[in-house]
């Protein structure tokens, strides 16, 4: 066996990583200033680095590995796989057994309007694919003024062109010149950080209604698609509230758009659904996935496509020019399809919803009574601690937005724990086979990392 493991000292791993390694999403300079961290080895929920500390996944490694690591099962398959057909492509009027088992396998999972499947190898492609086919199927209707796609600040689809200009990030788009043309972002139902002024129900209705007027600005016979995450993962686990899909569904329902839910997180159970348009009763022309449909063993996602998308798409005969070289690759359907042997024979969709959810929400959300705790919200296993200076100014931010979030993440690591900071929210996005446990030990670390966080924060004159 050849696996590339820790032979090297970290001291040596680490001023290789700094001069060979540019980093995603990372200041690379000041990173190889300080050293990255090194991981080794992963089972269940931990990791492991290379001085032997062992470190709770509470992100799921980057919200995708559902069934813990170390699954050798799916290992297992990935070899047969690999053994009998390691490669062939899907072009040229050939397929393969993988592919075709689970394209019909995401059918019989998906919401029973969505039937066919477009494989590619990540959720940013899958978006790419969204982009390509929200105007090819309004050119093949005959409306090919169509274009506009509407997307949200803060949304994330992904880091390719496409994907980065359809996500409102910011950050993103201030390099390169993003969004590219044909884009148009509407606001994000973030009640916490935006709509503290009114009732959640009443902010909830009018973000939605934010989609209504750029509809109407715009013109309906502008406007291709509109693309939303059922609860927005990047930008801050932003959980939308009660009033705002339903109206949401009640303006897509009276106008004559395409609906893109982006389930490249809430898929595969992470809401206690298999996807969150069932968790939220939405009914998308296009569904983007990838993350959880491998648990991020190898690579790969998909966009699922309606009955009625399909007619426009493929109804009318001729090309559609559009693929990957690695569109269903047999190895990473092998994989997947393990995977979705693990999700439904260990109940994992289930036991989100009714086991380890609610055993964790409810411990959770208690943290929201600590002092640095502005808010604490979950859904499924998905959940955000909002870190505020004051408790008697409630939705105040910190002076320098993001630096406390920084510190407290850097803390929590130290204390065996992966949370993510957005902003200054702390992030959880565990593994779908977290034990009670392991949710004990999460929310215990994450109570001594917010007691950390409060006195150095404190001692520093950062708190009021
Ligand atoms: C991660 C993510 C993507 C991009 O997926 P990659 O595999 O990183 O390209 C797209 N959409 C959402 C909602 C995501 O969270």
């Amino acid at each position: 066996m050849t696996a590339v493991s820790n032979t090297y000292p970290t001291a040596a791993l680490r001023e290789a990583d700094a001069a060979h390694h540019i980093h995603p999403f990372s200041d690379t300079k000041a990173l190889n200033e300080e050293g990255s961290r090194i991981i080794t080895h992963a089972q269940g929920v931990w990791l492991t680095d290379s001085d032997g500390n062992r470190i709770l996944d509470g992100m799921a490694g980057l919200w995708c590995v559902q069934v813990g690591h170390g699954r050798t099962e799916i290992a297992d398959a990935v070899h047969a796989q690999m053994s009998e057909l390691s490669y062939y492509n899907t072009f040229f009027k050939t397929t393969h057994p993988p592919a075709v088992a689970l394209a019909e396998r995401l059918a019989k999972l998906a919401p029973p309007h969505l039937n066919r499947v477009f494989f590619c190898s990540s959720g940013s492609e899958a978006n790419d694919t969204v982009f390509r086919m929200v105007r090819h199927y309004w050119d093949q209707m005959g409306k090919p003024d169509k274009k506009v796609i509407i997307g949200r600040w803060n949304g994330y689809h992904g880091s390719t062109l496409a994907g980065a200009s359809l996500g409102g990030m910011k950050a993103m788009h201030a390099q390169g010149g993003l969004p590219v043309p044909g884009v148009h972002h509407i606001d994000q139902p973030y009640w916490f950080g935006e709509g503290h002024d009114m009732s959640p129900e009443a902010f909830g209705l009018k973000m939605a209604r934010e989609l209504e007027r750029a509809i109407d600005e715009l013109g309906e016979d502008t406007v291709g698609a509109f693309i939303a995450e059922p609860v927005q993962g990047a930008g801050g686990v932003i959980i939308p509230p009660d009033s705002y899909w339903p109206e949401v569904k009640r303006i897509l329902n009276e106008r004559d758009i395409l609906f893109v839910a982006d389930e490249v997180i809430c898929g595969f159970g992470r809401l206690g659904e298999w996807f969150g348009s069932q968790f939220y009763g939405l009914e998308p022309d296009l569904m983007p996935i990838a993350k959880g449909l491998t648990s991020g063993y190898l690579p790969m996602g998909g966009v699922l496509v309606s009955d009625r998308v399909c007619e426009g798409l493929i109804g009318k005969g001729g090309d559609f020019n559009h693929g990957y070289t690695y569109s269903g690759h047999p190895a990473c359907a092998a994989a997947a399809l393990a995977n979705l042997d693990i999700i439904e024979s260990e109940g994992l969709v289930e036991r989100v919803k009714t086991d380890i959810g609610p055993y964790l929400q409810e411990r959770w959300l208690g943290l929201g009574d600590h002092p640095l705790v502005g808010e604490a919200r979950m859904t499924g296993l998905m959940g955000a601690l909002e870190l505020v200076p004051s408790k008697a100014d409630l939705h105040r931010p910190f002076k320098d937005a993001g630096v406390p979030g920084l510190l407290c993440r850097d803390i929590s690591f130290e204390k065996g724990m992966v949370m993510r900071a957005v902003r200054d929210s702390m992030i959880i996005s565990p593994p779908l086979v977290l034990t009670h446990e392991e949710a004990d030990h999460l929310v215990a670390t994450a109570l001594a990392t917010l007691d950390e966080t409060h006195r150095i924060l404190k001692r520093d004159g950062w708190l009021d």
